[in-house]
């Protein structure tokens, strides 16, 4: 439904920019997305935007049935998964634009994946392999595909990239657990443990020490790191119009659920908007990780950071689920269940505060706390003289990420703070605060425009 978002301001924000607007006015037609991603089908023509009024009008001419379960209002956020929510009492009439369209797509043509043909409208559990690489140790991985009913995008979701990040595992496995592949518009190809290797030792890397995630697109001929990022990238990624990469914080780190993505690349703000009402910070990718390859490829990509490594974390979880069936909905490929409008993602900026004395750490703020400029946010006490040193917020924001209490070293990074900042100026702000003529040149500090100094780069 053309939701006009400037009907629907946030209270406190001033007026957005021209640039602003105009992506506003893009994302107010979930189809719009929907419209991109499947652009390389041209069985399937986009649907026109309708004006509000427009749209209002044709409820009465929807399917029997539809205004309850197929509008194309955008929904809030969905604590679990896949489980519809009570109708509100008073909402909008409901358009069919959106249920119309995947009504009238055509049928799927198998997927052609791994050596294997999945017919349309079933799930299927395919195995992925780079065992050539580790002779006589088996390194099948499996890959679970849902290929709908219905033609449309191919959305792929990764996990455990790093062997100890535990909680995209169960992301991936809830979310396609719930799919129906009859309802189904497109497919969604889930990899829940990337780097096997890993997980089996309980580790971040593979067995020759080396990150994964900085090997992609990767080389048929290079290390083995290259030859395992190769494999994926050519025989699963090149397949997705859109890729999720699941990731917790690193080295005893945890972060609050956050879609990192450049906002600077349309498709990819596009994507991260797809996510409703989470944090979404702007974060350029790194070269060799998995979303800079892919949106290099022209499969734009962001990742779904979501608590701590070696832990497995309901909390964090279920609001990993309810984003990514968010961004199902907004992409067309799943039904809306409410009438609801969905929730606006918050942009946020952000800096790190370092410690700048050694010692063992404490802290006194918490994960996703409020904090303001001169706020406490922990201490460091050296174990053996008993000093004690205080860290202060430097700015004022919320704690996306932060350590947990650790015997850490004078320079070590303990609290990621993000800022609220407006979409349309995200880049511009990002950038700013690596400027010294709008920030005091504080050595504890470390913008995510630097990523030299950032210790979390997925
Ligand atoms: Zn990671």
């Amino acid at each position: 439904m053309p939701v006009n978002l400037t009907l629907l301001p946030r209270p406190p924000r001033p007026p957005m920019s021209p640039r602003g607007l105009w992506r506003a006015a893009r994302h107010a037609v979930p189809l719009a997305a929907m419209a991109w991603l499947t652009a390389c089908a041209p069985e399937q023509p986009p649907a026109p935007p309708q004006p509000p009024a427009a749209a209002a009008n044709e409820t009465g001419s929807a399917p029997a049935g539809a205004a309850d379960t197929e509008a194309s209002v955008p929904v809030p956020a969905i604590a679990g998964s896949g489980e519809p929510e009570p109708r509100p009492a008073a909402v909008a009439p409901a358009p069919a634009a959106a249920t119309d369209k995947a009504d009238a797509a055509p049928g799927n043509p198998p997927l052609q994946l791994l050596g294997s043909e999945i017919p349309a409208g079933t799930s299927t559990r395919l195995m992925w392999s780079a065992s050539r690489i580790f002779e006589g140790m088996s390194s099948e991985t499996p890959v679970l595909v849902v290929h709908g009913h219905k033609a449309g995008p191919t959305l792929c979701i990764t996990g455990a990239v790093h062997g100890d990040e535990l909680n995209g595992i169960e992301i991936v496995r809830r979310v396609v657990q719930d799919l129906d592949p009859a309802t189904l518009t497109g497919t969604v190809i889930g990899v829940p443990i990337v780097n096997i290797h890993g997980f089996r030792r309980g580790t971040r890397y593979l067995p020759d020490r080396r990150d994964l995630n900085r090997f992609f697109p990767g080389n048929p001929q290079g290390s083995s790191a290259a030859r395992i990022a190769h494999s994926l990238f050519e025989g699963i990624v090149r397949h997705c119009d859109a890729l999720v990469d699941l990731h917790t914080g690193s080295f005893y780190r945890a972060n609050l659920p956050q879609v990192r993505a450049d906002l600077g690349i349309e498709r990819v703000a596009e994507l991260a908007h797809g996510f409703g009402g989470m944090l979404v910070l702007n974060s350029e990718a790194s070269p060799g990780t998995l979303r800079r390859a892919a949106t290099d490829a022209g499969i734009p990509a962001v990742i779904l950071e979501a608590g701590e490594p070696l832990r497995l974390q309901p909390k964090q979880v279920d609001q990993g689920v309810a984003g990514i069936n968010r961004l199902l909905r907004s992409l067309g490929m799943i039904r809306k269940a409410t009438l609801l409008k969905q929730p606006e993602p918050v942009y946020y900026r952000s800096r790190w505060v370092r410690a700048d004395h050694g010692g063992v750490l404490f802290s006194v703020v918490r994960l996703g706390q409020t904090v303001r400029p001169g706020d406490i946010l922990g201490n460091v006490t050296d174990p053996i003289t008993n000093e004690q040193n205080l860290i202060h917020a430097p700015v004022e924001g919320r704690i996306i990420g932060m350590a947990v209490n650790q015997v850490v070293m004078p320079g070590f990074a303990a609290f990621h703070i993000g800022t609220e900042a407006q979409p349309g100026r995200q880049l511009a702000l990002a950038t700013e605060t690596a400027d010294s003529k709008t920030r005091p040149d504080r050595s504890g500090e470390v913008s995510d425009a630097d990523n030299r100094g950032n210790p979390d780069t997925e």
